[in-house]
């Protein structure tokens, strides 16, 4: 196949950055203010930008929904730490997916691995119907690719790894297919956050974020965002951007990017603790499985140590517990450090059972298929000590399956309990 015959022109890569990923976090579009010297960007809440004559804005903004200076730095920092030529913010991670899929053109198909987002299976199955762009879902996106693609097939949308059962996609391979079609490669990068993986840097064409996670990282932000290569890609989101107007406040620009620049540090720390965390749970008898990309028994490690910085599993994993969805309930209860909840990425702790909560509105049959069993608990590591959420969950194990099997011996006739 020569160049010309290539239906998609592979858009110049960012350059190289010079510095590494701490550095960037902290400098990345973060620049001293020129009036103040102020080391810290102040927020800039105006809605609304001065001219000098009609059209000549004194600087570089007009109105604020269009950019403004916390968005635009944000996004330059994002940009940074996913090795793209641009990013946008959005005012959610499912903006972000809703304003990727109105880029479409109506008739455009779609496919996306099963285990997608809740939300994101929502848009594709509830709302992008309705201008006729329809998704087809695959739970072997690898192997079936090349089966589902249709002429009208535009968009690939991969989750690595998936949610709630941390299986892994090789970017690679699926991309290395999906441009001999033409087709653009999407990666939800939103579990393993870019410190750990830059998916443009294994053939992605766009890469989004729910930025409400990790990136931001202290639960008080809900944002999302985009980061690609290509000027065309960039010209159309970004027209989409201010004409859809699913934009995030200057506050919330701000927050995120104060957030984003310890990113390093809390998904070195998550990671650690989420690997202590696994460990202890496939060592216990009352743990049927553990689901973890950093553990060598994970099925797919391989991938892991291929497209993960340093072999890095992250810091969320998912576990089935002996006793049944009881036992799972009791343990989300039992954990003292751990808080019930739902989300992940932030600096603390939380756990959930998937098949209740967060993947409640799949059917079962569906769900079970991926892995969704009712007994599966889902845990985001936070960065507090090690030690401390390792015996946590060492305990609410004995509470969740040990307790009971006690209280019901105990009180079987014998009138002690
Ligand atoms: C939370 C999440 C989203 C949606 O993001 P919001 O900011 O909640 O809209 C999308 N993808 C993944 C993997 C998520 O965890």
């Amino acid at each position: 196949m020569t160049l010309t015959d290539h239906p998609i022109e592979t858009p110049p890569r960012a350059p190289s950055p010079v510095h590494k990923f701490g550095t960037l976090a902290v400098h990345a579009g973060s620049p001293h203010d020129p009036v103040t010297g102020a080391v810290i960007e102040p927020i800039s809440l105006s809605t609304t930008f001065a001219q000098t004559s009609v059209g000549q804005p004194i600087g570089l903004y007009e109105y604020s929904r269009s950019s403004n200076p916390n968005r635009d730095n944000f996004e330059k920092a994002i940009a940074a730490l996913e090795h793209a030529r641009y990013a946008l913010a959005f005012s959610s991670g499912s903006a972000t997916t809703a304003t990727v899929l109105q880029s479409l053109a109506a008739g455009s198909h779609v496919i996306s691995v099963s285990d997608v987002y809740g939300g994101t299976h929502r848009y594709f199955t509830k709302v992008a119907l309705s201008h006729d762009v329809k998704v087809t879902f695959t739970p072997s996106i690898e192997v079936d690719i090349a089966t589902l693609i249709r002429p009208e097939t535009k968009l690939i949308w991969i989750e690595t790894p998936s949610n709630p059962t941390l299986s892994l996609v090789d970017i690679r391979r699926v991309a290395t297919i999906a441009h001999e079609h033409g087709i653009l490669v999407v990666v939800d990068n939103t579990f393993l956050s870019p410190y750990v993986q830059n998916p443009l840097d294994h053939g992605a064409d766009i890469v989004v974020h729910s930025v409400t996670k990790y990136i931001n990282g202290h639960s008080d932000v809900v944002m999302g965002c985009a980061a690609f290569n290509s000027p065309e890609l960039n010209d159309r989101l970004t027209f989409l951007q201010n004409a859809i107007g699913a934009v995030p406040s200057a506050f919330d620009c701000w927050l995120a990017h104060r957030g984003l620049k310890t990113l390093h540090l809390r998904a070195r720390e998550a990671t650690k603790n989420a690997t202590a965390v696994a460990q202890a749970l496939q060592a216990s008898p009352h743990v049927i499985s553990v689901n973890y990309p950093g553990l060598p028994s994970h099925p797919q490690h391989a991938i892991t140590l291929k497209q993960h910085r340093d072999g890095m599993g992250g810091g969320m994993l998912s576990f089935r517990i002996q006793g049944g969805h009881e036992a799972a309930e009791r343990f989300c209860q039992a954990t003292k450090i751990f808080t019930l909840a739902e989300s992940l990425g932030g600096v603390e702790s939380l756990v959930e059972v998937p098949s209740a909560m967060t993947h409640g509105g799949i059917p079962r049959e569906q769900r079970e298929a991926a892995g969704v069993f009712d007994d599966l608990v889902r845990i985001s590591c936070g960065i507090e000590d090690e030690a401390d959420l390792r015996a946590d969950v060492l305990q609410a194990l004995e509470k969740a399956v040990v307790g009971p099997k006690i209280r019901h011996g105990l009180g079987n006739g014998n009138g002690l309990a």
